[in-house]
């Protein structure tokens, strides 16, 4: 599923195809996408309009149009956004279609999602998805003090509090298990148990994590060349660190992997 860093890079890609473009046409032709509006409705609401910003909080995309419509757009499990030539056709799963102009220049920008569990919005002001969210790690930076007292409200264990999106928002499951990892915590911890120095080196962990991670997408430019981590996707395999077998263990019915030797 992306996290921060995957939906930040679709983020600057977008502005860069549509800021400043004219929506000459919408096509959606995908009910579950835009649902509980109609594509046609969908489609009406925001052709014509020029976009004048891409914004991004978490997981959620906010393509703004002049005239005040915004579109929403959550990338789900496998969404994404690409840029085509107006001519070339629709593959199976590109839907909904922007077609915008923008000095001369005719693109075709689609939303791609095999799954299907993505979500597009067409809003005027801010949907309750946008607005319950908490502070962004990288628009807003992460107040360790603010944090600290979300999490000693919770007995969750701290792994599953920082995926909160209403604790942190873009906190997914691979931004919690490597930030973890690098700050040498055991993502079991219950969250009220956290004292205002782990929780200092968790905070440094993560906007570590989230720089590595968006400077490593960035450079490669595919998803399929994404980075490499260093305990996500490696339970049994010899930790990095100190070469002990890592850990696998359910929380909150995610998988979690860990060193039971560094992350104590
Ligand atoms: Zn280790």
């Amino acid at each position: 599923m992306p996290e921060l860093p995957d939906v930040e890079k679709v983020r600057r890609e977008l502005l860069a195809w549509l800021a400043g473009a004219i929506l000459t046409d919408v096509r959606a032709n995908d009910a579950r996408l835009v649902r509980p509006i109609t594509p046609a409705s969908f489609a009406r609401r925001i052709r014509g309009a020029r976009v004048v910003d891409v914004a991004r909080r978490g997981k959620w995309l906010r393509i703004e149009l002049d005239g005040g419509a915004r579109v929403f757009s959550h990338l789900g499990m496998t969404g994404d956004w690409v840029a085509r030539e107006l001519a070339a056709p629709d593959e199976p799963h590109e839907r909904p279609r922007f077609d915008a102009v923008r000095r001369g220049t005719r693109r075709s920008v689609r939303y791609v999602d095999a799954r299907r569990f993505g979500r597009l919005v067409a809003a005027r002001g801010d949907i309750p998805e946008w607005t319950e969210l908490g502070p962004d790690p990288l628009a807003d930076g992460i107040d360790a003090r603010a944090l600290g007292a979300k999490l000693t409200r919770s007995a969750r264990p701290l792994k599953i509090a920082l995926m909160d999106q209403t604790v942190l928002a873009g906190v997914g499951n691979i931004l919690a298990t490597e930030a973890l990892f690098r700050a040498k915590v055991d993502p079991r911890t219950p969250s009220r148990a956290v004292s205002p120095k782990v929780l200092s080196r968790v905070t440094r962990a993560l906007e570590a994590e989230i720089s590595r991670e968006l400077e490593a997408r960035t450079r490669c430019g595919h998803e399929e060349e994404a980075p490499s981590f260093a305990v996500y996707g490696r339970a049994g395999e010899p930790c990095l660190t100190c070469g002990k077998a890592l850990a696998h263990v359910v929380l909150a019915g995610r998988g979690t992997t860990y060193c039971p030797r560094c992350q104590r």
